[in-house]
C-alpha cells in the first residue's frame, strides 16, 4: 500500500508527528521533495528531533528511510545531521538510509545566491530561508544541477564539470551581486568532504523502490510544506520551489509508474504562514501573539515567528482539493483551548463578492476575510486520548470544519506527544 502524508495550509501543520506515528505500519518512509529548508518536529520516547532532511521514519529499527529524486540535498548539512542523531543513539545506516542518484546537490554557491538574492530583494523579498533550495531547482530545471550519481564519477571529470558550471555562475555572482567568485578547488574540496561521507548511501532508489512496491510493501511518502506552497498550486511566487502535493510523490520518490492508494491531509486547528505572501486570515496586535505565545509558532528550521491567523475553510478546502485527501488529521486542537469565542474565516470577500474558491494572483491579494464564531471550551484537552473525552464544543468544532472542507476528520492531536492522538 502506498500512503502519502501531506500539508493541507501553508506547512508546519505537524506533519512530523503523524508520519513519526504512522511510520509504525510502513516498511518504508520517502521524503520526495525539498530539501534543508524543511523543519519537522518529532517528540517521541528518545527526545525531540527535528528532521530538515532525514524523513520521519529513522526512529524505527525496521523502518528504511529514502531521500528521492525529488529532493536538493546540501550534503554538508546532511552530514551533520545524521552525526547529531547517531549521537542522541539513532542508528543510521546505509541499510536503513538510502538516496537517491537522481537528487540533485545543493550546493555553497546555492546558498549563497539566496542569500544575496533576498538581501537584493530587500523588502520585496520572498521570505526564502536561505538555505539555496530556490537556486538549486532554478539549476536542475536549466540542467545545470550536480547530482549525487556523478560523486561516483572520476575526480578528473567532475573537476572539470564544475569548473565548467563554475564559469556560467561566477558571471552571475561577479555581474548581479558584485559578489566574489567561487573558485573550482573550494568546490571540489566541499564535494569530496562530504561526498565522500554520503556516498555509501546512495543507490538506485527506482529499482529499490519498484521491487518494495512491486512485493507488496507499505510505503509512505512524506511531504514537507502544504498544498499552499506548492510551485504550481500554492500562492505563486510566495511558495516552495517543488512540487509538495501527493500526486507529485511517486514521480519526487522514484517510482513514477506508481499513484497513491491514500494521502492523509495534515490540517491545523488555526492557520499558520512564514515568510512572506497573502495570508487573508492573518490575525494582528495581541491576539496574534496570544494565538502565537499560545502554539509556540516559532519556525523550527529558522525560528523565525510564523504569521498566524484562524481556521481558513477558503484555503483549506482549496487545499484537500488540490492534495486528493482521502482523510484527514486536525493538529493542534489544544492549542486553542484559551479561546471563548473562536474565529473561523468561512469566506473571502473579493471586490465586494463574497466567495469560497480560493483566489489567485490578485484578486488573492485584495481578498478579505469573512469571520464567524464559534464557542470556545476553555478547559485542559491534551490528556484527552478519545473523542468521548473531549468536551461537546471541541466536537462541534471538528465537526464543523469536516462539514465546511469536505473531507472526514480522521485523526484530532492535542499534544506534540507521539500518543496524544485521537482516532475519531
Ligand atoms: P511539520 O513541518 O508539518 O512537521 O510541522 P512543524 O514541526 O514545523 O510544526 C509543528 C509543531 O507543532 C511541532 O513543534 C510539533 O511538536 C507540534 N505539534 C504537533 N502536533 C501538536 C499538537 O497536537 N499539539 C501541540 N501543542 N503541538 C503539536
Amino acid at each position: 500500500m502506498l500512503r502519502a502524508v501531506v500539508g493541507i495550509n501553508w506547512g508546519d501543520e505537524g506533519k512530523g508527528k503523524m508520519v513519526d506515528m504512522l511510520s509504525e505500519i510502513s516498511d518504508i518512509v520517502v521524503r520526495y521533495q525539498g530539501g534543508n529548508n524543511a523543519g519537522h518536529t518529532v517528540v517521541n520516547d528518545m527526545g525531540k528531533f527535528i528532521l530538515n532532511l532525514l524523513p520521519c521514519g529513522v526512529f524505527r529499527k525496521d523502518v528504511v528511510n529514502v531521500m528521492g529524486n525529488g529532493m536538493v540535498v546540501d550534503i554538508a548539512h546532511l552530514v551533520g545531521e545524521i552525526g547529531r542523531l547517531r549521537e542522541r543513539g539513532v542508528d543510521i545506516t546505509p541499510k536503513n538510509l538510502k538516496i537517491s542518484d537522481r537528487a540533485v546537490i545543493c550546493m555553497p554557491y546555492h546558498v549563497r545566491t539566496d542569500i544575496l538574492e533576498e538581501e537584493r530583494l530587500a523588502d520585496k523579498k520572498y521570505g526564502s530561508t536561505r538555505r539555496g533550495i530556490s537556486p538549486v531547482y532554478g539549476d536542475k530545471y536549466m540542467k545545470k544541477g550536480i547530482r549525487m550519481g556523478d560523486l561516483f564519477e572520476p575526480d578528473d571529470v567532475l573537476k572539470e564539470k564544475v569548473s565548467d558550471l563554475l564559469e556560467y555562475k561566477n558571471l552571475i555572482f561577479k555581474g548581479v551581486y558584485g559578489a566574489e567568485p567561487n573558485t573550482t578547488d573550494e568546490i571540489m574540496d566541499w564535494l569530496k568532504k562530504y561526498g565522500d561521507e554520503i556516498k555509501p548511501y546512495v543507490c538506485d532508489v527506482t529499482e529499490y523502490l519498484g521491487n518494495a512496491a512491486k512485493s507488496g510493501k507499505n510505503i509512505m511518502f512524506e511531504a514537507q510544506l502544504g498544498a499552499l506552497r506548492d510551485i504550481d498550486f500554492g500562492i505563486y511566487p510566495y511558495t516552495s520551489s517543488s512540487n509538495v502535493i501527493s500526486a507529485y510523490a511517486p514521480i519526487g520518490a522514484g517510482i513514477p509508474g506508481y499513484k497513491v492508494d491514500y494521502t492523509l491531509g495534515i490540517m491545523k486547528a488555526y492557520s499558520t504562514c512564514v515568510g512572506e505572501g497573502p495570508f487573508t486570515c492573518e490575525m494582528f496586535g495581541d491576539e496574534a501573539e496570544e494565538l502565537r505565545q499560545a502554539g509556540q509558532e516559532y519556525g523550527a528550521a529558522t525560528g523565525r515567528p510564523r504569521r498566524v491567523g484562524p481556521f481558513d475553510v477558503v484555503a483549506s478546502s482549496y487545499g484537500v482539493k488540490v492534495q486528493g485527501a482521502d482523510e484527514l488529521t486536525l493538529t493542534k486542537l489544544d492549542t486553542i483551548s484559551y479561546m471563548k469565542k473562536i474565529p473561523v474565516c468561512v469566506a473571502y470577500d473579493v471586490d465586494g463578492e463574497r466567495t469560497t474558491v480560493f483566489p489567485t494572483g490578485g484578486r488573492l491579494n485584495r481578498a478579505k476575510p469573512v469571520i464567524e464564531y464559534l464557542d470556545g471550551w476553555r478547559s485542559d484537552i491534551s490528556k484527552c486520548r478519545k473523542a468521548s473525552e473531549l468536551p461537546k464544543e471541541a466536537l462541534d468544532y471538528v465537526k464543523f470544519i469536516e462539514k465546511a472542507v469536505g473531507c472526514k476528520i480522521k485523526y484530532v492531536t492535542v499534544g506534540p506527544e507521539r500518543d496524544a492522538c485521537i482516532e475519531m
